[in-house]
């Protein structure tokens, strides 16, 4: 067993070190980015005797890999996100890593800084007792999972260029600890309705795009409704207008009308399938034309939960399985060889609010069970 202290000490190192995603990074903020972060991850793996690699996502924001060599053919994977939503809306010290009523607090430290502390608390202690993992070990710090989403698809591609025969990966995130086989993916897109403009005393000269796009918003909501008939072991489809734009003044026929819809994708949907099943059901409800552009896809991810790598973790964690009702980076590893969950301590209710914190408790459960994943 580890030392809680010692867990709750690498938590408030990583706390410490701010890495708001860039699209949240306000005044607040911090130098914006994982840069730092990732940086001394990558010192701390290659401290602790792993093979370090880093992969650029976006310049300067790299992934992290680091690999230890195991005495088995299993190959055990852990994809943590470095990066954090903003800090703006904190009533709390963002980055003060404090340790308090059997918590630590601050930006991160719930999602996900908990798992990567808990991580490095392990490699640092097999390191210092000599001790090699029994599978083979990857840890691969993450960077931008809080907006494009671009580092997981990169990772799985790394995977498959190095022909990493995975047998178990788990993506961190705050599950309460207990393991998620399912959760819902998404697809964003954008339509576009071309109208032609006049002066609104004589509209008959002009091709109204709000109206047109009225009756496929109505058309939009017929799908919905049609949507929760659909069976699915994560809850039906859905499909939301999320977002409208259009026109240019009071007195003028509207030339243009833009809106954004989520359709949530459940498993066995493809985002290209369902792109083109809307794009053919905007054009036939339009009077006027319209272009779809995607904005974002990601697909739903699904293991069945009684696989044994599921049913092994929620026995080490003492918790039953579940689905999750928002996205994580295991969309982008269905694909891959091995059984994917996501795990990890504390709530998701506890992210992304005014005043982040995460259990010692729920650290010291997380300990327990990635000893004796690694052991
Ligand atoms: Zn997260």
């Amino acid at each position: 067993m580890i030392d809680p202290n010692i867990l709750a000490s690498w938590l408030s190192r990583l706390v410490q070190i701010p890495s708001v995603n860039p699209s949240q990074a306000g005044p607040k903020a911090g130098p914006p980015g994982e840069a730092r972060l990732a940086e001394a991850v990558a010192g701390w793996f290659e401290a602790f005797g792993g093979q370090v690699q880093t992969h650029e996502v976006y310049p300067g924001r790299p992934n992290v890999y680091g690999i230890w060599r195991g005495q088995s053919e299993r190959w055990a994977a852990l994809d943590v996100h470095m990066d954090t939503v903003g800090v703006e809306q904190m009533t709390d010290e963002p980055f003060s890593g404090r340790v308090a009523d059997g918590r630590v607090y601050g930006r991160g430290a719930v999602d996900t800084k908990a798992s990567l502390a808990v991580a490095l608390a392990l490699l640092e202690q097999m390191h210092r007792d000599r001790r090699q993992p029994v599978p083979n070990l990857l840890i691969a710090a993450t960077v931008d999972e809080e907006n494009a989403a671009r580092a997981a698809p990169m990772f799985a591609r790394w995977l498959r260029e190095q022909a990493i025969p995975l047998t178990e990966l788990m993506v961190a995130e705050p599950t309460g600890c207990r393991p998620v086989f399912g959760h819902k993916g998404g697809l964003r897109l954008k339509i576009t309705v071309r109208g032609q403009t006049s002066h609104s005393s004589v509209p008959e000269q002009g091709k109204n795009a709000i109206v047109a796009a009225a009756r496929l918003i109505a058309a939009l909501d017929a799908e919905n409704e049609r949507l929760r008939a659909v069976p699915s072991p994560l809850g039906h489809p859905t499909l939301t207008v999320s977002l409208i734009h259009g026109g240019v003044g009071a007195n003028v026929v509207p030339d243009r009308c833009e809106i954004t819809l989520d359709r949530r994708l459940v498993v066995g949907e493809g985002g290209d399938a369902t792109q083109a099943q809307l794009t053919a059901l905007v054009a036939a409800s339009c009077p006027l034309p319209v272009e779809v552009e995607r904005l974002g896809g990601l697909s739903a991810f699904w293991q069945p939960p009684d696989s044994p790598w599921i049913r092994q973790l929620a026995d080490w964690a003492g918790r039953p399985p579940a689905t999750a009702p928002y996205g994580t980076n295991a969309w982008a590893y269905g694909d891959l060889p091995g059984a994917c969950v996501v795990f990890g301590p504390g709530s998701i209710e506890q992210a992304h609010g005014p005043v982040e914190w995460v259990e010692l408790a729920e650290l010291e459960k997380l300990a327990d069970v990635y000893a004796r994943w690694w052991s």
